[in-house]
Order: structure tokens, then C-alpha cells, then sequence
């Protein structure tokens, strides 16, 4: 070390005035970057001892104490020589300790007894040695300062802080935590596994509920086994300690005042969850597999698929439970559990520790399936944070019939993707029940102090093949071998339990049969199951209704005009950007009736009237705030200091709450969370809005597995509104078609509505009234890009005051229907290409009629529109997407149906095509001009 800088750093004064923890502080930020101190630091840091070139962290207490000294000694020892310490050791091997001490901390995992069938190879580290820090079993007795090792002492002989250490970092738990640069919660993790090495005195009581929970999972399995041979129950077995695990989350939780916990799970183990701790009827669930069901559910789906709600009894109160329904789609679910969560936690104030998101991950999905990356990115932004979620990880080491880890991943572990927001990892064998419950513990403290995700990996096995019917010895002959020759979780533990002389060998026997016994009588098996009373939403004003009951949404001009002045009010000092500026002064001009409503005006107005009803608003997506087209604002940034301003959170005290976020660059994950709050809150706007329509592609699993089919299999209404720009307008395939094929193809069963409204007053009423109305069906919205600043899609306060959204408009030119020769029906913004050429045409022989709202089909308000053209032959539909796209395959036997008798419908669009868009604007422009001539031109 460099006197000068030693002189330097001493006379800084930092430790004589006091201020060690400075210095502290200074080396944890140069052992996370040692860019991040200043050089003079950087010098005197890197001449600290080294291993192998790693700097690893050294107790700073000593280092502290190192530099005080080595500052009051001559210049000899400030070169470096060795001198004595407070226990008397030499520098140099203190130094050493204090490096092995922190190789454990980082790398005891890699030696930790994690594998129940102990068939994973595990490398030899060598920073976990003696010899690797220059310590031998000589130095057993010599006695070390421990620094921050949290074992509540100062000072340890190193034979007792080795055995310590093994015991903290490498039996049944491999704890992954420092990779956090946080250092209050590194020193929290240490703290919380350091002081009791890891392994805490578990209560006689807690004992024998592990027991108790053991028992259940694998009477469970064993019983369907017997009971439905080759049935597919998707086992648990091998993973058994869920089932205590789990019970011992909830119960901790609750203790903790948590009042709701809301779980996510593929399908592995769902029967056992369902039944051992949501308190699901067993003799539902052997109905179920003999074939009856529910005749109130629409479609229905496998058993384990299914969700279940119910409220669970804890020393802190009742907890309520819900296990969400899903697909096979296996990760798809946590955003889905994130989405209710937050709804959830926006009833309760957004107290994180009032509702606790449980995800539950097999080992090849959290690895392999891109939404678990978006999940994480999501979990700690302004507008998709739940406080942390605890994620446990079935690690049955092996998906489905691969078990290599060379063709499953490429990280060592299948949780290393948590690191990227540095959330903790406890790896835990599961065959030890007591260490399983030991990390549940300190994750869901974790989770509750800091709001962050916390992972378990819960390292265990599958008994049998992917299903009852798969033969794994097929595919995995040795692991299976010895899975046969391996005892089950239960017999371990109970064998336990009868050696620490907690138990008798025949309770554990008695405990098996009082539950096979509770099983036959096929009532309840959780003893904390109770009536669902802690849920804080009722559901049954939104149920039974159908999309065509009247409802009564009429507002007066002089309404509209008192929430327009508020929304385009802002603070003087907000200074606006000029655009935005022009754009509200056009809306105050709106207001004052000397303009027409552009399509933003209606919009923001729409959401006004919402809030002032009382009703809440969350609408996230890409550039929602501002609108992809600059349409919106609904945010204001004020261009002196970048603040923000919403109008539309001060349209009235008491008025319902309006979140704007623009979301996170992923459109499954935040679709999907989007279907988990508006599932979960009936009563706000949910919409997720794309930056162009076709970006819904991203979220294709949503739409097929959740949106239009989640009322129909499981019974759960969802009313979230999908706003997709949509429209033809030459700039190429990817952004012109929101691909409304799509949606026309997944309607049946009135399961969801899809419109493509054509005017402001339309989009207006349309927005309330899928509020207004009880009726929650998710509404698909083919929403505008050129019509936003159409000069003639603007409308009135007038219109906007009937309050109604007409499913279908038509004809608006005063024609003369007897004249009429031909009658073209549309949607969407051709309408007005048409409108302009027949206006230019002075054609008065066809007139046009728009289709606002494709499914559920208008039947009724079309046939009174119709009727005044019965006389018509000529019936045209005309679109812009491809033939084989948009409405005309789709939605042709509607309009069909639609027409008078004997009359012919004929098509008017382009060819059929396999991309939805050419990519030159000039052809474009033809095929748009030739598509109109063609619908006006009577042949
Ligand atoms: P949860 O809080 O999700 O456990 O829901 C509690 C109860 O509310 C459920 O058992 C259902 O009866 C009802 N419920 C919850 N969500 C919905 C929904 N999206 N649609 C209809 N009913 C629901």
C-alpha cells in the first residue's frame, strides 16, 4: 500500500471523527464496482489480499481495524508486514478467515446436500477449502474475529466456524443471495441464516404438522392411485412437502395479518393442493374423476386445471384463498396471479403485506418459458408491483421425459433468471421437511419486508412418469432405479420423528389411517378450512346478464360540458409542449361547442363521465398515457421540470380512481395481468391498449386460453377491453391489420364482443358502456389510426349525450331508399373512403350501411335498418383486409342472415393474401381505390 495514500486516506479523517461506517460502506460499492469509489479508495482497497484474482469480501470491522492500525504503525508496517489483530493471529490468516467465510456465503450452495436421490454431480469448489485461504485442521484451534458472521459471537476457533459454516451453507438448504447489492438485505439473509446455522428449533407442534401434512400428500396420491388406476392426476409425489410447506406459508402468513393469499400452479400436484390444503371436498374431486360435473359451467375443463376458493383459519385471523383456474400453459398463470393480486391489493390499500401472490413453477418451465423473464421484469414497476411474489419452484428434475440439464437449460440452476432482479434463491432438499419450512419461513418474511420476489427451489422428484399412464424407466432408467429403491417423504420423516422420540412408530401408521378414513368419508380434510367470508368482492350483480338488455346511460350536454372544462383544466405552472398545448386548446374549443369532438376528446370525456360515476380506470399499454398516435394525453408533462399532471384525477372529490401506466415492452405477460385484475375487480375499466393492433400477437396464449374461453370453462367473468389499432393505411404488413380473423374466429357463445366503432360519440358510449352496464364480457376493440384526426369522423356533444352505442348506423346522406339499387355493408374506417368517393360519385343508388359491433351480432337493430332496403338485391360487404382476413370468412353467415331473402351478398376487398398488408404505400393506394370502386360500381 502506497504511504502516500495511506497518509491520504488517514488524514480524510472519516475514522477519527467517527465515521467507520464510511468506510464500510465505501468498500461494499467498490466490491460491487470498484469504478464506483474514488481512485485514492480504489488503491487502498485493491491492495487487499486476493484469491486467485476474485476479491472477495472481507470482514470490514477487521479491515477497519486493519487500517487504524496499520495508520498508527511506522511505514514498514504500512507496506504491508504482518501485525497482530485483537485475537492475537497474524493479519494475513485473519484476512483469510474472514475469505473463507464469504466463499461459503457465496458459493456454499454448490456444496449443499440438495438432491434428495443425491444423483447430481456436483463440482468441487475450492474456494470451500482450507488449503484454498492457506488454512489447514492445524488452525482448528486458533480463535478468529468472525466479523459479520451472524452467529452472535465475535470471536470463534476455526475448527467450530468451519463446522458452523458447513452447517449454515451446505446441508439441506444452498442459499443464493449475493449476488444482491443491496447490503441491508445481504445482512438480513445472513442474519436470518447465520444465527441459527440454518437449522432452528422446530416445536413439537410444528413437527407433527409437517407429519400431518406429509401424511395427507401422499395418502392422496396413494388413495386416487388405487382408487382411478392410470387415471392422470398429475402426482405430487416426490415433491410431498408442498403440502406442509404450503399450509406453513399461509399459516405464517396469517399470523402476519396477510388476509388474502391468491396461488398459481401448473398442473403438477393440483389435485393435492386442491383437496390437502384449499379444502376442496375429496368426494367432488372423485365425482369429478368419475365423470359427473358441473352442468352450470359452460365447456368445463380437466380437473386439474381447476381453480378454488376458500378461507383458511390462522392464529392471525382467516385467510382467504384462491388457487386460479388455468391452462396447460404453464407459466402463463403468474402474470395472470400477479394481474388479481393487485386488484386486490388496491381494495386494501396497497398494503403488500394484506395479500401475498404464491406462484408455484416446475423446474423446466421456470427455465424455459419467456413470460417468467417478463414477470420478473414486471414485479417491481409503478405499474405492475405486487410487493414481491413468493415463487416455488417443483423441481422434480426432469420436464416431462428430459432430464438432462443440457437440454433443458443453459444456467446452472433452472432459477437463475430470478437474478435479474436480484430476488434471493434458497435451494432446499425437499426429503427435509424441517429445512423446507425453515426457507418458506424467511421467504415470506423476505417478501414482506423488502416487497421483493423470492424463490424456493424445492428439490425433490416425481415418483412416476409425466402422467400415471407414462412409463418414465422408458426415458430415465436410472434415476428411476433408485427412485423405487427411495423411501417415500413421509416414512422419512416419521422415522425421524420416532428416533428424536417425538412420536411412536404407530402414530405415524394411526395418522395415514385416520386420513385415508377422512378420505372415505369424502368430506373435508383440512382441519383450518372455512366458509368463504374474507373475499372482498360480490360477483353476483355482474352475473346472468345478457350483451342486449337495456340500460341507461343518456348524460346531458350540460354534464358533458362541466367534465370537459375539468379535463382540460390544469395547474398554470404545468407548461404544456406546444402540440399538446394546440391540442388542448382545441378541446377547450370543443367544450365550448366551437368545434366538433375529435376522437380524443370523446375518449377522455368518456373516461371523465367513468370516474365521476364512481367507477375506477386502469388502462396500461405502449404509450398509453400520450396515445401511440399522440391523440391522447391523458398524461401532461410539464416541460419545465418533467413533473406530471392526469386532469382526469380531478374531475371531483370522491371521484373513482384513474391509473395510467404506459407498460413494460412484453404483451403476453402484461395481457395476461391484465386478465388477472379485471377478473379479479368487476367493477373498473381495465383496458390494455397496444402500440399497433398486430402487437396482440404476442399474446395470442391470453386471448385463446383466458379471454374467450375462461367464462366458458371456468365460469369466471373477465370485462377487461382490448383497444387494437387497426386499419389500412399503407404502412405495411405488420402494422396495418390487428388481425380481426382472429378474434371473429374464437367468438361463439356470446363469450366475448368485438367493435369496431367508426365515430367519436361511438368510441364515447361504447367505453361506458361496458361499465354501465352489469354485464362483464371482455370487449376486443379494433380501435383507429387515421380516423383519430379524420375531418369527418367528428361528432357533436349532442351525439354523444343519447348516451347510446349503436351497434349498427345507417345510412347518414339523406338518399332516397326507393332509389337505392345497391346496399354496401362495412366497418371501420373504409366507411369513410366510401362515403368520400360515393359523396364524390353524386351517387345516390347505394347506400351504406356500418356494422359497429360484429359479435355478438346485432341481429335486431341490422333488421330495422335492413328493412328500409328490402327491395334491394345487390348486397355488398366491403372490407379492407385480404379476403381470407378480416370479417368476410368470419362473420359471413351473419350478414347473410342479415340480408332480405333472395337477395345476393357478394365481396368487395382484396384478394386473398398471406401477409395482411403489401408493403409498397403506391400499391397499397391502388388496392384501396380499386376495393371502393368495386363496392360502388353496379355491374
Ligand atoms: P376469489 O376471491 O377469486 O377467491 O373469488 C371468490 C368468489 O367470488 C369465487 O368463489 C367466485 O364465486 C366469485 N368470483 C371471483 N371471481 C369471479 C369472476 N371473475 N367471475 C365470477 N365470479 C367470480
Amino acid at each position: 500500500m502506497q504511504e502516500s495514500v495511506m497518509k491520504a486516506w488517514w488524514d480524510s479523517s472519516h475514522m477519527a471523527g467517527g465515521n467507520a461506517a464510511y468506510v464500510e460502506e465505501l468498500y461494499e460499492a467498490y466490491l460491487e464496482n470498484p469504478q464506483s469509489v474514488a481512485e485514492t479508495w480504489r488503491q487502498v482497497f485493491d491492495s487487499l489480499p486476493k484469491v486467485d484474482g476474485v476479491e472477495l469480501e472481507s470482514n470490514h470491522t477487521s479491515i477497519r481495524d486493519q487500517f487504524r492500525k496499520l495508520a498508527s504503525l511506522g511505514p514498514m508496517a504500512r507496506m504491508g508486514a504482518p501485525v497482530a489483530t485483537t485475537t492475537g493471529v497474524s493479519d494475513d490468516k485473519q484476512v483469510k478467515v474472514l475469505q473463507l467465510i464469504n466463499a461459503y456465503r457465496f458459493r456454499g450452495h454448490q456444496h449443499a446436500n440438495l438432491d434428495p436421490l443425491g444423483l447430481w454431480k456436483q463440482e468441487r469448489v475450492r474456494d470451500l477449502e482450507l488449503s484454498h485461504h492457506s488454512l489447514s485442521e492445524q488452525d482448528f484451534d486458533t480463535v478468529f474475529n468472525v466479523g459479520s458472521y451472524a452467529i452472535g459471537q465475535e470471536t470463534m476457533s476455526l475448527g467450530e466456524l468451519f463446522k458452523s459454516l458447513n452447517r449454515t451453507y451446505c446441508e439441506s438448504i444452498g442459499a443464493e443471495y449475493m449476488h444482491i447489492t443491496d447490503t441491508e438485505q445481504k445482512r438480513w439473509i445472513q442474519q436470518r441464516l447465520e444465527s441459527v446455522q440454518a437449522d432452528p428449533t422446530i416445536s413439537r407442534e410444528d413437527k407433527l404438522n409437517i407429519l400431518k401434512g406429509l401424511t395427507a400428500a401422499d395418502g392422496m396420491e396413494k388413495y386416487l392411485g388405487a382408487k382411478f388406476p392410470g387415471a392422470k392426476r398429475f402426482s405430487l409425489e416426490g415433491g410431498d412437502a408442498l403440502i406442509p410447506m404450503l399450509k406453513g406459508l399461509i399459516t405464517e402468513a396469517g399470523k402476519g395479518g396477510t388476509k388474502e393469499v391468491v396461488i398459481g400452479m401448473a398442473h403438477r400436484g393440483r389435485l393435492n393442493v386442491l383437496v390437502n390444503v384449499l379444502g376442496k371436498n375429496p368426494s367432488v374431486l372423485f365425482d369429478e374423476f368419475s365423470g359427473k360435473h358441473d352442468e352450470s359451467l359452460g365447456s368445463g375443463d380437466v380437473k386439474y386445471h381447476a381453480g378454488f376458493s376458500s378461507d383458511f383459519a390462522t392464529p392471525g385471523g382467516n385467510v382467504h384463498l384462491a388457487l386460479a383456474f388455468n391452462p396447460s400453459h404453464l407459466e402463463i398463470v403468474n402474470p395472470v396471479v400477479m394481474g388479481s393480486v393487485r386488484a386486490r391489493l388496491e381494495r386494501r390499500n396497497n398494503d403488500a403485506n394484506m395479500v401475498l401472490p404464491v406462484t408455484i413453477h416446475g423446474d423446466s418451465a421456470i427455465a424455459g418459458q419467456g413470460v417468467v423473464q417478463e414477470t420478473f421484469n414486471m414485479s417491481e414497476t409503478r405499474g405492475f408491483a405486487v410487493g414481491g411474489t413468493v415463487r416455488i419452484v417443483i423441481n422434480n428434475q426432469v420436464g416431462f421425459t428430459t432430464s438432462k440439464t443440457e437440454d433443458t437449460r443453459s444456467t446452472q440452476y433452472c432459477t437463475d433468471i430470478a437474478k435479474m432482479v436480484q430476488a434471493p434463491i434458497f435451494h432446499v432438499n425437499s426429503d427435509d421437511p424441517e429445512a423446507v419450512l425453515f426457507v418458506t419461513k424467511l421467504a415470506l418474511d423476505y417478501r414482506n419486508k423488502f416487497k421483493k420476489d423470492v424463490v424456493i427451489d424445492l428439490v425433490c422428484y416425481r415418483r412416476h412418469g409425466h402422467n400415471e399412464a407414462d412409463e418414465p424407466n422408458a426415458t430415465q432408467p436410472l434415476m428411476y432405479q433408485k427412485i423405487k429403491k427411495h423411501p417415500v417423504p413421509r416414512q422419512i420423516y416419521a422415522d425421524q420423528l420416532v428416533a428424536e422420540g417425538v412420536i411412536e412408530a404407530r402414530d405415524s401408521e394411526k395418522m395415514l389411517d385416520d386420513y385415508r378414513a377422512a378420505l372415505d368419508h369424502g368430506a373435508c380434510v383440512v382441519e383450518e378450512w372455512r366458509p368463504m367470508t374474507e373475499h372482498s368482492v360480490d360477483w353476483s350483480p355482474f352475473l346472468g346478464h345478457d350483451w342486449d338488455a337495456p340500460y341507461d346511460s343518456a348524460i346531458s350536454v350540460e354534464k358533458l360540458k362541466e367534465l370537459g372544462e375539468k379535463i382540460t383544466s390544469y395547474p398554470e405552472s404545468h407548461k404544456l409542449q406546444s402540440r399538446v398545448n394546440k391540442l388542448y386548446q382545441d378541446r377547450k374549443a370543443m367544450i365550448a361547442g366551437d368545434k366538433l369532438l375529435d376522437w380524443g376528446m370523446a375518449e377522455t370525456l368518456a373516461y371523465a363521465d367513468i370516474v365521476d360515476r364512481g367507477n375506477a380506470i386502469r388502462m396500461t399499454g405502449q404509450d398509453s398515457g400520450r396515445g401511440t398516435f399522440f391523440h391522447r394525453h391523458a398524461v401532461l408533462h410539464n416541460q419545465t421540470d418533467a413533473s406530471t399532471y392526469m386532469p382526469l384525477k380531478h374531475v371531483r372529490e370522491g371521484q373513482g380512481d384513474i391509473d395510467i401506466y404506459d407498460s413494460v415492452l412484453s404483451e403476453e405477460a402484461v395481457m395476461a395481468f391484465e386478465y388477472g385484475y379485471a377478473t379479479a375487480e368487476p367493477t373498473c375499466l381495465t383496458i390494455w391498449e397496444a402500440q399497433f393492433g398486430d402487437f396482440a400477437n404476442g399474446a395470442q396464449v391470453v386471448f385463446d386460453q383466458f379471454l374467450s374461453s375462461g367464462e366458458a370453462k371456468w365460469g369466471r367473468l373477465c370485462g377487461l377491453t382490448v383497444l387494437l389499432p387497426h386499419g389500412y393505411e399503407g404502412q405495411g404488413p405488420e402494422h396495418s391489420s390487428a388481425r380481426l380473423e382472429r378474434f371473429l374466429q374464437l367468438c361463439a357463445d356470446h363469450n366475448w364482443q368485438v367493435c369496431i366503432p367508426s365515430t367519436p360519440a361511438q368510441v364515447f358510449n361504447m367505453l361506458r358502456r361496458q361499465v354501465i352496464r352489469p354485464m362483464r364480457k371482455p370487449l376486443i376493440v379494433m380501435s383507429p389510426k387515421s380516423l383519430l384526426r379524420h375531418p369527418l369522423a367528428t361528432s357533436s356533444l349532442e351525439d354523444l349525450s343519447d348516451g347510446v352505442f349503436h351497434n349498427v348506423i345507417g345510412e347518414i346522406d339523406e338518399l332516397d331508399p326507393k332509389k337505392v339499387k345497391r346496399v354496401v355493408m362495412c366497418s371501420g374506417k373504409v366507411y369513410y373512403d366510401l362515403l368520400e368517393q360515393r359523396r364524390k360519385n353524386e351517387q345516390t343508388d347505394v347506400a351504406i350501411i356500418r356494422l359497429e359491433q360484429l359479435y355478438p351480432f346485432p341481429q335486431e337493430e341490422c333488421a330495422q335498418v335492413v328493412a328500409n332496403y328490402s327491395h334491394v338485391k345487390d348486397w355488398v360487404w366491403c372490407q379492407e383486409e385480404p379476403q381470407n382476413q378480416g370479417a368476410w370468412y368470419s362473420s359471413q353467415h351473419h350478414f347473410w342472415q342479415a340480408i332480405p331473402e333472395g337477395a345476393k351478398l357478394t365481396y368487395a376487398g382484396r384478394q386473398a393474401s398471406a401477409s395482411p398488408a403489401v408493403g409498397y404505400v403506391s400499391v397499397h393506394n391502388q388496392q384501396q381505390k380499386a376495393l371502393v370502386e368495386d363496392a360502388l360500381t353496379i355491374k
